[in-house]
């Protein structure tokens, strides 16, 4: 498929989230790669017809999607995932239509860009290329073997202003940072120092890119947001959440990214089974991603998944901008798999006292939001049409969001078919 074949066509009688607000009932037009117009219904409340823009369409110039019975939202975007090989492929056919890559090497990124800039049928990617850590020091215990060099890392304040160079020469969207002294697994670990984590965030700024950062203990959260980054991409699972770390994440503006998936995998209390084997799942879902997505750890670490729920919980209920991600990888992240494993995130994010609204927020308008990605999320004219349609009302009950009956990237819609096995790279 190319861009260039997208068509005129609009969805009728759909309830729409456009990422924020929910409609009874419209028609949502989409021309070429954009959305172009939202209508709706005569008697639907509404209140801002300038948000919406067109009002009246010529009905005879557009294919016609009925929409009827079901609910449209945007296109899924998934805040933390490492894809590699089909991962790009596999998240779209969940309706996962942008994946942010948070940690990699060049020679596992591969040309997955490429592919996603010229292709609808796989999801978009933003990187963040290689993350800032020490040597040894985390992920190297996950991955180490799976490269075939030691990726670049830093020794201390006086390397971060070439490592970030490095990173915006290799194309990164944005930095990480990995803090990480082991806490929170059980192990010891070395990590990069605050001062030298102050560093690397001032450089990503001065470069205009936001850094976000992995912790997994409440020390290393504080640590990172006292360095002053944009964003933690887990929640903290090594203890119950203390008013004091809430209150520094909150007044910090700091966005949080829990990633209730791997959490309680790493604490081996959860696995991906629910959703692996769910009807509305398992045909598209190849083999191998299958048995990882079954999988958990044994790491015997103190952490538990109901230390991250109640964080989770508590961030929300204080007001921090909670954004729906999975950390989906096919190195070490065991317990996920691209695309569906968003759809167990958004409904551990309900879990966690997040309306089914809120926690579509969380994958969808607060995720462009918090990454910068201005030009999608909502479902709003100007908006990149990538788009997904679900039976039944997933803003009232989440786990409609995998009734899937059409997925768009790019106004294309995409030809959803159940895995084949093994599944097609993106490579073509
Ligand atoms: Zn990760």
């Amino acid at each position: 498929m190319s861009v260039s074949e997208a068509a005129a066509f609009v969805v009728r009688n759909v309830r729409l989230f456009d990422g924020e607000q929910i409609i009874d009932r419209a028609d949502v037009v989409v021309e070429g790669e954009r959305i172009t117009g939202v209508t709706p219904h005569s008697g639907t409340p509404h209140h801002d017809a300038e948000r919406y823009g067109v009002e009246r369409y010529d009905a005879d110039r557009y294919e016609v999607v009925d929409g009827t019975g079901a609910t449209l939202l945007p296109g899924l975007i998934d805040s933390h995932t490492h894809p590699t090989g089909n991962a790009l492929a596999l998240a779209i056919l969940f309706g996962v239509t942008t994946e942010m890559d948070l940690f990699t090497v060049p020679e596992r990124l591969g040309n997955q860009r490429a592919v996603a800039a010229e292709r609808n049928d796989v999801a978009d990617i933003r990187s963040a290329s290689t993350g800032a850590t020490v040597l040894g020091g985390h992920p190297s215990m996950l991955i180490g073997l799976s490269f075939r060099e030691q990726f670049p890392v830093i020794d201390g304040p006086e390397d971060a202003a070439q490592f970030v160079r490095d990173r915006v020469a290799e194309g990164a969207d944005f930095i990480k940072l990995l803090i990480d002294d082991g806490t929170a697994m059980g192990h010891p670990s070395p990590t990069l120092s605050e001062e030298t984590a102050r560093v690397v965030v001032a450089e990503a700024h001065a470069h205009g890119l936001l850094a976000v950062a992995h912790a997994t203990s409440v020390r290393n959260a504080l640590a990172a947001v006292r360095a002053g980054v944009d964003g933690l991409v887990h929640v903290f699972m090594d203890q119950p959440p203390g008013e004091d770390v809430i209150h520094t994440i909150r007044e910090a503006g700091v966005f949080v990214i829990p990633t209730l998936v791997t959490m309680g995998s790493m604490a081996g209390e959860l696995t991906g089974q629910a959703v692996a084997d769910d009807g509305r799942a398992r045909p598209y879902i190849p083999d191998d991603w299958h048995q990882n997505l079954c999988s958990c750890w044994q790491l015997g670490s103190p952490s538990s998944l109901e230390n991250a729920k109640l964080a989770t919980r508590a961030l929300h209920r204080a007001g921090v901008t909670i954004v729906a991600g999975t950390d989906a990888a096919d190195v070490g992240v065991l317990g996920t798999a691209h695309g569906v494993s968003l759809h167990q995130e958004l409904a551990l994010l309900v879990d966690c006292g997040l309306t089914p609204t809120e926690a579509l927020t969380a994958a969808t308008s607060s995720a462009a939001t918090s990454f910068g990605l201005l030009d999608r999320g909502r479902v709003t004219p100007g908006r990149q049409a990538d788009l997904l349609m679900v039976h039944g009302d997933p803003t009232t009950d989440i786990t409609a969001s995998l009734s899937i009956r059409a997925v768009w990237r790019r106004g294309q819609r995409l030809h959803r078919a159940p895995a084949s096995r093994p599944s097609a790279t993106p490579s073509g």
